[in-house]
């Protein structure tokens, strides 16, 4: 390991209850995982949480370092395991850093003394909720198999009485995904969440087949499904909604039509620098792969810092870009799309190369549709004009098209730009 290996900053996952819940959502890929600790009380000790903290502000070389904590539950380790956490963590804080707490919860055992304390120490909460009641508690049960929205929105409600920062966690699945606009306007108007984002579930049924729409759970979402879901919300987004309502999605993807390195990992060139840390201080190389193969080391054993710079690690991370299918490669929107995640790639390519992303058609689509829109506000960024001016030149563009769509003769090309003759295109719909 040669110095210039070395990360300056990296992204640990703590899952301080492994992956026990308090819920049974059902299509969860945490629960299973419980088979890989069998007996375990699934209880971080203050061993490996001490080592966690300590380890993370030493090794990082960055003013702000972020401190992660998911599921499984975190909240079932009780308020006190966190309270310790912060302490510990300005106890141990290299002096001018900032360190900042991120917590993903289903919310059930929010109190008012949680909230308390997430804003006075600054955490902020993702939380985890799938729309209005009837597409929330299609999947999100608890263990007795009763929905969970009535106890989710109220701990939404306290988050918002205490002025916690927080996000809206979405999973995109089958059920939700007809319904868009419902969804999206539940948690902006109903909810009045800024910040959401949109997970697609993707399962798979059988790992070895490779016809992805046979290989994955009726839970699973669609890519096409995937693709018009994301598309329906944009279109509101970009005329209601930039700069007000933040959707991590389109940020992400923004990210890459200004050619920069992006919030969200799935659209990154590679992986590698976001792993998965056990209760018992077991290092994984993501949390989306958690198992056996993936396993890098403890940290009680091997330094941090080395799991992270180790070879199977870096080989991890450079996968994603090395395993690209050919379409991927020759794709037009590689730099924006980078495959996705490569827990997602096992459908087949057209000429039948193993390895492409189940949601390729999705995101091909949107990403198709989004583009104008996009290099619009990347080019206002790149210009120093807020991003939001794009709603009025939108705007300006459809006056204009509204216009020219009335003077059009019957015969003559669409005003659209499509290339078809008026009364074949927009002027059949007038
Ligand atoms: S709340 Fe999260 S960790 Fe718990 S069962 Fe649901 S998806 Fe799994
Ligand atoms: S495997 Fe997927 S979730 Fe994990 S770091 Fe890579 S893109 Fe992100
Ligand atoms: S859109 Fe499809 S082909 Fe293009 S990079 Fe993404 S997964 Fe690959």
């Amino acid at each position: 390991m040669t110095a210039s290996d070395i990360p300056k900053a990296f992204h640990i996952m703590a899952k301080p209850t492994g992956s026990a819940c308090n819920l049974h959502c059902a299509y969860c890929f945490f629960l299973e995982k419980e088979g890989l600790y069998p007996g375990s009380d699934f209880r971080m000790s203050a061993q490996v949480h001490e080592a966690y903290i300590r380890q993370l502000l030493e090794f990082h070389r960055t003013p702000q370092v972020t401190v992660a904590w998911q599921g499984g539950e975190p909240t079932l380790m009780g308020l006190d395991f966190f309270r310790r956490s912060v302490e510990f963590q300005q106890r141990r804080r290299k002096p001018g850093v900032h360190v900042e707490n991120s917590f993903q919860t289903n919310g059930i055992l929010l109190s008012d003394e949680w909230c308390r304390f997430f804003r006075e120490n600054d955490f902020l909460i993702g939380l985890s909720m799938d729309g209005p009641r009837a597409l929330h508690d299609f999947y999100r049960k608890d263990k007795a198999g009763r929905g969970t929205f009535d106890r989710v929105v109220r701990a939404a409600r306290l988050l918002q009485k205490h002025k916690v920062e927080c996000n809206i966690l979405c999973t995109v699945n089958s059920n939700n995904a007809a319904h868009p606009l419902e969804v999206y306007r539940f948690f902006r108007d109903e909810l009045g969440f800024d910040y959401i984002q949109f997970i697609p579930i993707v399962e798979r049924k059988d790992e070895s087949g490779f016809q992805a729409e046979e290989t994955v759970t009726d839970r699973s979402v669609q890519p096409g499904q995937f693709g018009r879901f994301l598309i329906e919300i944009f279109d509101e987004w970009v005329k209601t909604d930039v700069g007000k309502t933040f959707v991590l999605n389109f940020d992400g993807a923004l990210a890459g039509w200004l050619g920069r390195a992006g919030t969200v990992c799935i659209f990154g060139p590679t992986c590698g620098l976001g792993m998965a840390l056990e209760h018992n201080g077991d290092l994984y190389s993501c949390d989306h792969f958690v198992d056996a193969a993936h396993y890098l080391g403890n940290i009680l054993k091997t330094p941090m810092i080395e799991i992270v710079a180790s070879e199977q690690q870096r080989k991890f991370g450079m996968d994603k870009k090395d395993g690209l299918p050919r379409c991927c490669r020759e794709c037009a929107v590689l730099s924006i799309c980078n495959g996705e995640c490569p827990k997602n790639r096992f459908s087949k390519t057209p000429d039948g190369e193993s390895g492409l992303n189940y949601l390729c058609a999705g995101y091909k689509a949107f990403f198709k549709h989004a583009d104008k829109p996009m290099r619009i506000m990347a080019e206002l960024i790149r210009t120093n004009r807020p991003a939001s001016e794009v709603m009025a030149i939108l705007a300006r563009e459809r006056g204009d098209l509204k216009t020219r769509f009335a003077s059009a003769g019957r015969n003559d090309p669409c005003p659209c730009g499509s290339g078809v003759k008026f009364k074949k295109c927009h002027g059949s719909q007038a």
